[in-house]
């Protein structure tokens, strides 16, 4: 693909354009990156107050298979991006019609059903060195059946639906064949995976970018703690992985997404397994095909960030390898955060925690706070590790943060 260059106009004075499909949190970082390049950007997202939409030069407000928008985001924009795994595939194949879309529909796809993705994951677990997790597909009575007589190995497990998951929705976690089945009609019968329960000892996820003529670029793996099945922490800097697991990591991210042929900012996450050995086994877990929660760390303290990238690899230009200056901690700030212990609404305390040496606080722009919304983020950045863990501290005890103790 010819690059598309910042700032340039052409014959008719239209401004270089990127598009996104969807218009939450990670739209909005991604319009940041682009306009501070110089490129104008277009969101297409129904809700009029969404955080990208708010920010970017353009807002087609309609549906993500609504035919006219896609037609006007197609002729706004010299190229186009998610970001938003669960899009239509369909709107992305309409739109890589006449633009180049990045990540393409066929990627995007896999990384909507978890039946796909698993089977990826399989196809190179050679090249990647990776596994996923001890699973069963259960998409009939049939396979429940049969997962009920013969799998026992694979319980206790998480029953996951296949797609539309996120932040640890549509997961329900069965001991006993009997809570499988009735987890399984609970869930409306639809198509899930029943994945084994593994012991953690920790999860990491990994940052990789790739461009249109494959050239790829990596950040080093971050180590992310969850609350309730929502990432809560994200520690990032050297040591907050063992390193031959962090090479390991890296190496198996970069492997997924040159399999797939991925173009854009992929995200892959990892669980280290407790399985005996001294640093423990590395599994995958799952990808997502756009910038990651745990990767805005990289906006405060690496020279390039997730969503720079992302404007560099759709754009066709080149891909620098970014640079980690300070070590960081991030910490999600969920909707929570507005309500005291009593379930009043209340200011957080952003006075004491704007204070705080190497804060950087990001907000989204959302308009009603509700628990366990993301609402936005805080990253910690420090000259060395151990300023930054007593700065975070600090400010998860200021904001009544869960993973305190995780800090
Ligand atoms: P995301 O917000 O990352 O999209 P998700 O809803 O797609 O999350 P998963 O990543 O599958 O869900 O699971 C959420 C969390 O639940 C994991 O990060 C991990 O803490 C826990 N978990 C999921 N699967 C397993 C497993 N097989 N064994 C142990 N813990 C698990
Ligand atoms: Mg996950």
């Amino acid at each position: 693909m010819a690059p598309i260059f910042p700032g340039s106009v052409d014959a008719a004075g239209r401004p270089a354009t990127l598009g996104v499909l969807g218009g939450g949190q990670l739209g909005r970082m991604f319009v940041h990156a682009a306009q501070r390049l110089g490129y104008f950007t277009a969101v297409l997202e129904p809700d009029p107050q969404s955080p990208a939409g708010l920010v970017s030069h353009h807002h087609i407000q309609t549906n993500y298979d609504d035919p006219t928008g896609l037609a006007q985001l197609a002729q706004l924009c010299q190229a186009i991006t998610t970001e938003f795994e669960n899009v239509p595939a369909q709107a992305l194949q309409t739109l890589a019609q006449t633009r180049p879309v990045a990540p393409g529909a066929a990627v995007v796809g896999i990384a909507q059903d978890r039946i796909e993705e698993k089977a990826h994951f399989a196809a190179c677990a050679e090249v990647s060195g990776v596994t996923c997790a001890p699973y069963a597909v259960l998409e009939t009575p049939a396979q429940l059946q049969a997962v009920l007589d013969e799998r026992a190995d694979l319980l206790p497990g998480i029953l996951k639906t296949a797609r539309m998951g996120y932040d640890g929705k549509g997961q329900v976690r069965v001991k006993t064949a009997a809570e499988l089945a009735a987890a399984w009609a609970e869930l409306g019968g639809v198509a899930c995976v029943l994945e084994k329960m593994l012991p953690l000892a920790a999860e990491c996820s990994v940052l990789v970018a790739r461009g249109w003529h494959g050239q790829v670029v990596s950040f080093a793996p971050q180590r992310n703690v969850h609350e309730a099945g929502i990432l809560a922490v994200t520690h990032a800097y050297e040591g907050a992985m063992p390193a031959a697991l962090a090479d390991r990591a890296r190496e198996a991210a970069v492997a997924i997404a040159q399999h797939l042929g991925y173009v854009g900012v992929l995200c892959v996450e990892f669980f280290v397994v407790d399985d005996g050995s001294e640093h423990g086994g590395l599994v995958v877990n799952e990808m997502a095909p756009r910038p990651h929660n745990s990767g805005h760390y990289t906006i405060d303290a690496c020279d390039a960030s997730q969503f720079d990238l992302q404007v560099h690899a759709m754009a066709g230009l080149p891909l620098p390898q970014p640079r980690q200056h300070s070590p960081a901690i991030m910490l999600n700030l969920l909707g929570d955060v507005w309500f005291d212990a009593s379930g009043q609404p209340q200011e957080p305390a952003w006075y004491a925690v704007l204070s705080l040496p190497g804060a950087h606080l990001h907000l989204y722009g959302k308009l009603e706070a509700r628990a366990g919304r993301k609402m936005g983020h805080l990253t910690i950045t420090g000259p060395d590790v151990a300023s930054v863990k007593t700065v975070a501290r600090r400010a998860a005890e200021l904001l009544d943060l869960p993973g305190l103790d995780a800090i």
